[in-house]
């Protein structure tokens, strides 16, 4: 199988200029079997989408969203599943975040406040994942490795810098858990990158089993 951790979607990303119905097209058309749906999970967009879009209750517009790219997933046999790009209010740094819990994600506005390190605990707690999304492009700085399950090694943005280079070595250098993924924002994007599997990932625990035991390449 071959799946994308790393997809946006216009409905809820600012930066993002595909639907969900487009996301869905682009990745059928490029040979994917599953895409992650990550999309900012943060104050900004929160204030932003309460402001232009009048939105209450940004958890519920985000899982909204979600579920519009999982039925035109359906729609085209696409397996559509959710994630986060988180960012906390105390750095610039993003955070890929798969199978955290509807009841943590609604609680948004103190999770915004956290560090990476309570974030942690958490995430230790409650067994879901937590990756500190390409940690070499310009503005972002380093998390100790001790807090993070994995990093992205591979992230394909092709309007940043990644160095996913020194990514794959600083992975390595901590035994950490490596994923990549496109970051998808618009057409050009779309399935640059991914990883793929001999196992067939149908939900979101295949997906956390998938990713713990590291049964996967890069590529
Ligand atoms: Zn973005
Ligand atoms: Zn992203």
């Amino acid at each position: 199988m071959k799946i994308d951790l790393h997809v946006h979607t216009s409905e809820v990303s600012f930066c993002g200029h595909m639907s969900a119905s487009e996301i869905a097209d682009a990745y059928k058309e490029k040979g994917y079997d599953l895409i992650v749906i990550t999309n900012h999970f943060n104050t900004y967009t929160a204030n932003r989408s309460a402001n232009e879009r009048g939105v209450l209750d940004f958890f519920r517009y985000y899982n909204d969203a979600y579920h519009l790219a999982k039925e035109e997933g359906e729609k085209r046999g696409l397996t559509v599943l959710n994630g986060y790009e988180i960012r906390f209010d105390n750095s610039d740094n993003d955070y890929l975040v798969y199978g955290m819990p509807d009841e943590i994600a609604a609680g948004y506005k103190e999770l915004f406040k956290m560090s990476p390190k309570d974030f942690s605990a958490i995430a230790n707690e409650e067994g879901f994942l937590f990756y500190q999304a390409h940690p070499f492009r310009n503005g972002m700085r380093i998390t100790n490795p001790a807090y993070l399950f994995g990093i992205e090694i591979k992230n394909g943005n092709p309007r940043h810098d990644s160095r996913n280079d020194i990514a794959a070595i600083w992975a390595e250098k901590f035994n950490m858990h490596a994923i990549a993924g496109s970051d998808c924002h618009q057409p050009e994007d779309a399935g640059v990158t991914g990883i793929t599997t001999e196992r067939q990932i149908k939900t979101e625990q295949d997906l956390l089993s998938l990713l713990r035991d590291g049964d996967y390449r890069i590529l």
